[in-house]
């Protein structure tokens, strides 16, 4: 290359490399999260594994969320398919798989792959920082699908490290509400905590159309609504008293425990807002909620 040339070449390049390094300073600006603010919070409803698939009402919504908030430093996921007896386990692998936890679903669906990276060290912290349960760092589970069917559509980069937290399955609401408070140093490091599950799922009844919506799950799903923007958190913690809609929606507490830990996570100057909700498959309830 002649002199003339090679200088102008370099010039240009360096010129494009000082924007391209402002482009991401600004980005990086925008997107840092403010050092006064909390990150978010969010209860996903994950729903059928398939929403994962196409564009839908609820990938959309998730996409939307994921575009809309602060790029978070990393994820903490606490996802209805992972419990637990007797302990709380927390990912900690460098690598974690993907996990096809389901059966008679298409081809397709066990192709998919969320390859994020685990952070060890931030297991590490949380297991240090939270003495009482302990929390016990996990070398087997992966990321299982009511955490990568979400988060494909949320952060489909899937360049933000994630964690998944396990649900001890031997306790009960209030247990998962107070763990959840010991979780609030996350929000302060800018980590967003993920719960997802489904405040009404109901297996056992459902329905194989999508439309489908059982009066009994309408009206829990607005119950649970009202309780939240009442900031009614003790009444539904206490789901087992508010009656015959609640007992049908929640058959079995592993979907439903997932929102405590949203509640346990929301301060006095949190908003919520509901970014999506509908009752899908006669007894699924699609709700999200976000705390910000
Ligand atoms: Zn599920």
């Amino acid at each position: 290359m002649k002199r003339r040339k090679f200088l102008k070449y370099s010039l240009l390049t360096s010129a494009s490399i000082a924007t391209m390094d402002l482009i991401s300073l600004a980005n990086s600006l925008i997107n840092a999260p403010d050092a006064d603010k909390l990150m978010p919070a969010l209860f996903v409803g994950h729903g059928a594994p398939t929403y994962v698939l196409g564009e839908n009402k609820y990938n959309l919504a998730w996409k939307k969320i994921g575009e809309s908030i602060p790029k978070p430093k990393a994820i903490v996921c606490i996802s209805a398919h992972w419990l637990t007896q007797g302990k709380t386990a927390l990912t900690a692998m460098p690598n974690p798989k993907t996990i096809h936890d389901f059966g008679g679903f298409p081809d397709e669906m066990y192709q998919f792959q969320y390859p994020a990276p685990g952070k060890p060290d931030l297991a590490k912290e949380i297991s240090n920082t939270i003495i009482n349960p302990s929390v016990e760092l996990d070398h087997q589970w992966g990321f299982d699908h009511g955490t990568w069917t979400v988060l494909y559509h949320m952060f489909p980069n899937h360049d933000i490290p994630v964690l998944q937290l396990s649900i001890d399955y031997s306790k009960g609401a209030q247990y998962h509400f107070d763990l959840a408070k010991k979780l609030m140093f996350l929000r302060k490091k800018g980590v967003f905590v993920i719960s997802s599950g489904n405040i009404v799922h109901n297996l056992r009844q459902i329905i194989f159309k999508e439309s489908a919506q059982y009066d009994w799950a309408l009206e829990f799903d607005e119950t649970s609504k009202n309780l939240i923007e009442k900031g009614d958190f003790k009444s539904l913690i206490n789901y087992q008293n508010l009656g015959k809609s609640a007992n049908l929606s929640i058959p079995t507490p592993d979907h439903y425990f997932p929102l405590m830990y949203a509640l346990g996570l929301k301060t006095e100057k949190d908003q919520i807002t509901f970014p999506v909700d509908g009752v899908t498959y006669g007894s699924t309830s699609m709700r999200s909620v976000l705390i910000a």
